[in-house]
């Protein structure tokens, strides 16, 4: 199915839905930012760092955890912004592992069969996280699950590289500065 809408009314549609469906939720960081700051900030680095302007792929940024984290059907998602957006939502979900190590040992394994889009979002999703790790980390997490999460978060990118080196330079950048003030 197609959209009846397209370029900037996408992402903002995209953005409204999103916000909507996210409402009720927090970040679990320790400033408690309201979730939608999460994907919000995907689509900007996107956009600022590798100059994405492809409203299909900042629509997908915005809605990238909403399948996973909230009641969002892909068919929902198809019915209103089209299929591609749908499908590449439904690549970014994580499938629901019986332990959180099967889930992400999941997601390594799975980031090197994504989409060329799917791994940018993905790889600036990562890059969000890890800055996440140094400037809002989830209040109960320790030295060393924050550690940890790099590690993960390294395996992760190493499966998207090469779909963007402007996103590939930048996740070394912030990972660098997180190893810097974690260790
Ligand atoms: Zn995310």
């Amino acid at each position: 199915m197609k959209p009846d809408i397209s370029g900037v009314g996408l992402v903002i549609q995209a953005a409204h839905f999103a916000a909507d469906k996210h409402r009720d939720q927090r970040r679990k960081g320790v400033r408690n930012t309201p979730y939608i700051n999460h994907p919000l900030e995907v689509a900007e680095r996107l956009n600022r760092v590798a100059g994405i302007d492809d409203p299909v792929t900042l629509a997908a940024a915005i809605l990238h955890d909403t399948i996973e984290d909230t009641e969002t059907t892909r068919a929902e998602l198809a019915g209103i912004f089209g299929n591609a957006i749908a499908a590449l939502v439904a690549e970014l979900t994580d499938e629901p592992g019986v332990t959180w190590q099967q889930r992400k040992r999941h997601e390594i394994d799975h980031a090197v069969h994504l989409s060329e889009r799917a791994k940018m979002i993905k790889l600036a999703d990562k890059t969000c996280n890890v800055a996440d790790t140094v400037g809002n980390p989830p209040g109960e997490w320790t030295l060393s699950r924050r550690r940890d999460y790099l590690e993960f978060a390294r395996l992760v990118a190493d499966g998207c590289r090469g779909a963007n080196a402007a996103l590939d330079a930048e996740f070394e950048r912030v990972m660098a500065e997180a190893r810097a003030k974690l260790g």
